[in-house]
């Protein structure tokens, strides 16, 4: 088990029917989904199924969309606290788990407001547990406390966090994710490797998140850019059951690693692509993952600690900078005024200082300008 991560994980084929004590401590269970992927995944029935069989009371919200809002948070968190519920039970990707977080604290909180959940002296009471069940690997976010919340006022995405919003467990098997297409499981495991690589170069990094940070990454490349373990039937997204194994590992490793260190900045330069241009969040900062080790590498202590990732991945730098971006596959132009507004808009995003590199604002525009040029 990670230091300093209380979440309990439990990470195995069966995962649910091994641990069925976690979903039976629930005395009423409030679930919460996405409209599809928790049911095409098995892993709704397969909660269900435990539920019923211990003759637990449930609701399903299945009303989480993707870049969950923190609107419509609040909303389930009032239904879960008129269902009475004592659990939620998030099942999906990085949306339901975040938004399960979320609900959790405002089924608590009575009187907050919405965005009173980003202030933990309007959000006093303690949420309620949280079990998180993966079908996506690439969030980590059944491993830490992080939830991520689109605000729909400004167009951004704020980050919900306390010491109690880590889920309580997870239950973790990696034939969830054989469901998924391969665009977004591309995405996702993008996502898990820029979380790797980001929270590697972190000054906040500890030695266990080094380690985990480090195999997470070079797991991920191995797998999604070596194309390692290849071999045999292949699923809807084009993996192997084993490189889906291999993917879902590293990419909860990558979501304990980020509990401890956070990210760096392709996350909120990213953010701006996936609300303004619908760019799926891996994707989005996958785009700009090579500027982020090129910039890092141009100074010493940037370049000394990616060298070893480089040999733990068995990549070459230049083969790291070129091709992270190209499978992220982001194209389209932006207008001066559009890299105006994307800016200022995730300029004081604590992710800045976050790496050996610190951009400034202006790099933030050369950035902006140099991956998205204005052919018009
Ligand atoms: P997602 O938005 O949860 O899911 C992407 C799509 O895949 C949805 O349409 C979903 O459908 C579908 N889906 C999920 N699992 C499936 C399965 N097994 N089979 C078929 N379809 C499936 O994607 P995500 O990348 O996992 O999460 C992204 C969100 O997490 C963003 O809001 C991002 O900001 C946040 N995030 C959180 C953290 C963190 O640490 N907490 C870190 C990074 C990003 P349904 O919705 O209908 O189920
Ligand atoms: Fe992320």
């Amino acid at each position: 088990m990670p230091k300093n991560i209380p979440t309990e994980m439990y990470i195995s084929k069966n995962a649910i029917a091994e641990n069925p004590e976690h979903l039976t401590a629930a005395k009423r269970a409030f679930i919460v989904t996405g409209k599809h992927g928790a049911k095409a995944s098995g892993a709704l029935s397969d909660v269900t199924a435990v539920l019923d069989g211990a003759g637990i009371p449930y609701s399903v919200f299945d009303g989480v969309t993707e870049n969950p809002s923190v609107g419509s948070a609040y909303r389930a968190g009032n239904e879960a606290r008129a269902f009475g519920a004592d659990t939620v039970i998030g099942i999906g990707g990085g949306s339901a788990i975040d938004a399960a977080k979320a609900i959790a604290a405002f089924a608590e909180n009575e009187l907050a407001f919405p965005e009173d959940i980003f202030d933990p002296a309007l959000c006093v009471n303690l949420p309620l547990p949280v079990i998180a069940v993966p079908t996506t690997a690439g969030t980590g976010s059944e491993a830490n406390p992080y939830s991520i919340l689109s605000v729909d006022s400004a167009r951004k995405k704020r980050t919900f966090k306390s010491p109690y919003s880590y889920p309580i467990s997870a239950l973790v098997d990696y034939r969830y994710t054989r469901s998924l297409g391969r665009d977004y499981s591309v995405s996702c495991a993008l996502d898990a490797l820029a979380h790797g690589i980001e929270s590697f170069l972190s000054p906040k990094s500890t030695p266990y998140s080094e380690d985990a940070a480090l195999e997470a990454a070079s797991e991920i490349w191995k797998v999604l850019f070596c194309g390692e373990d290849g071999e045999g039937e292949t699923d809807v997204g084009g993996f192997t059951e084993i490189q889906r194994e291999r993917l879902m590992r590293a990419s909860n490793l990558a979501g304990c690693a980020i509990a401890v260190t956070g990210t760096g900045f392709p996350h909120p330069l990213g953010y701006n692509l996936t609300m303004e241009k619908g760019v799926p969040h891996g994707r989005a900062c996958g785009a700009f993952e090579g500027e982020y080790i090129r910039l890092n590498i141009s100074i010493p202590e940037g370049a000394k600690k990616l060298e070893r990732l480089f040999c733990a991945a068995g990549a070459s730098a230049e083969e790291m900078i070129k091709r992270i971006p190209e499978m992220a596959e982001v194209h389209f132009e932006l207008t001066d005024d559009e890299i105006a507004d994307f800016v200022s808009r995730t300029e004081n995003a604590a992710n800045y200082a976050n790496s050996p590199y610190v951009i400034s604002r202006s790099e933030m525009v050369s950035m902006y300008r140099k991956l998205f040029p204005d052919n018009s």
